[in-house]
């Protein structure tokens, strides 16, 4: 079995020479009586949480159930699509398709840990990694869940060509809410403008001061920020908010890898303004998979949402994939194919 690991804990922006691919012998049958289920992984989820769990933790900021850390030479756990190969778990059989926690390797085992039966439903597998995975409930809860949404309210999303980002803004627009999103390049600001259906969207990096840049697209000033970014754009977004406005605290990417620079909000706006900042995990929001899942696929089916998504090929590109993350390489889900079906 071949995977990847970490070479050493990374406390910066992760490069790909971080990484390694480890060999290991590896058994393709299951012991009786072990429940050990052994998945063929095909495509898994690249997520910028991971390097959260790649850092050195100190033992007072104790890394979280959810994002336990990862050790040098370890197999890492991620989301992901597989085939079973063999079962000993009474809920799997050999050639399921399963979605859950797998790992960046060509093989996994389970013991059935955040593991479910996968119905492709006749979609790309690849869509049960991001827009009907993770990503899509992530996008899906936040913002109905913790934004509210009403209809004709101005939002505001970051990383907006990003996985959970576009769906943020795609779901807005559906639901009939003014949208304007940021990203990174002029041919991301293009994709979701002219293909995505986005109001208006801007490229951060072209912009020199936030605040103003806001106070353009937002004259009357915004309801919703859908946040993936933290920083600066927390800090700006906090200052053109309405009364009564709500921002989801979904990712602070900025600052996952700059340990220095940390959002400040202007919180006296906050009071007087009556703001809901409220961070949240889409792993509390299971209970809403069966209603995202219909609500999206009968957006798919009638062609109204767009699916954005980026596939790189071979367990190796899984350092670049990641590290690209932080880079901004990335159009939408980003995903590795490890294995062919
Ligand atoms: P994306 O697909 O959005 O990929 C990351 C994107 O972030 C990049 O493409 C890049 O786009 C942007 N980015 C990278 N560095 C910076 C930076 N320094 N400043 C601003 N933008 C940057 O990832 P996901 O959609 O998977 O995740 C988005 C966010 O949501 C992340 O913060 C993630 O941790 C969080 N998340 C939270 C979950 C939860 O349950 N709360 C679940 C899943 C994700 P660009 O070209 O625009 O710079």
């Amino acid at each position: 079995n071949k995977y990847i690991v970490i070479k050493a804990q990374i406390d910066g922006k992760p490069q790909e020479n971080d990484f390694e691919v480890k060999t290991q012998p590896f058994s393709l049958s299951v012991k009786p009586g072990s429940n050990d289920i052994i998945i063929k992984n095909l495509y898994v989820s690249i997520d910028p949480y991971q390097i959260n769990r790649m850092k050195t933790v100190s033992s007072s900021q104790k890394a979280s159930e959810f994002a336990v850390g990862i050790s040098p030479g370890e197999a890492i756990d991620a989301y992901g699509v597989g085939r079973v190969v063999a079962s000993d778990n009474p809920k799997f059989e050999k050639d399921d398709y399963v979605v859950g926690l797998i790992s960046w390797g060509e093989y996994s085992i389970s013991q059935g840990f955040i593991l479910n039966k996968l119905d492709p439903m006749g979609f790309p597998l690849t869509y049960h990694v991001g827009l009907l995975g993770l990503s899509g409930l992530t996008a899906y809860s936040g913002l109905f869940e913790i934004c509210k949404p009403k209809k004709g309210e101005k939002v505001f999303v970051s990383a907006a060509s990003g996985s959970v980002g576009n769906l943020v803004g795609q779901y807005a627009k559906l639901f009939g809410c003014y949208v304007v999103g940021c990203a990174g390049s002029p041919n991301k600001v293009k994709l979701l403008k002219e293909k995505l259906g986005f109001d208006e969207v801007f490229n951060y990096k072209e912009e020199s001061d936030l605040n103003s840049t806001l106070q353009r697209y937002f004259p009357d000033g915004i309801d919703i920020y859908f946040d993936n970014v933290g920083g600066e754009m927390l800090e700006a977004a906090v200052s053109n908010m309405n009364s009564h406005g709500r921002v989801a605290l979904c990712g602070i990417i900025s600052e996952y890898t700059n340990v220095i620079k940390r959002a400040t909000p202007d919180l006296l706006n906050v009071i007087y303004k009556r703001i809901t900042i409220q961070g949240f995990l889409a792993g509390d929001y299971l209970h809403l998979f069966p209603e995202f899942v219909t609500t999206t696929v009968d957006h798919l089916q009638t062609g109204k949402i767009h699916v954005l998504e980026d596939v790189s090929v071979g367990l190796e590109s899984i350092p670049s994939a990641f590290v690209g993350l932080f880079r901004g390489d990335n159009v939408g889900k980003k995903i590795v194919q490890v294995s062919e079906d």
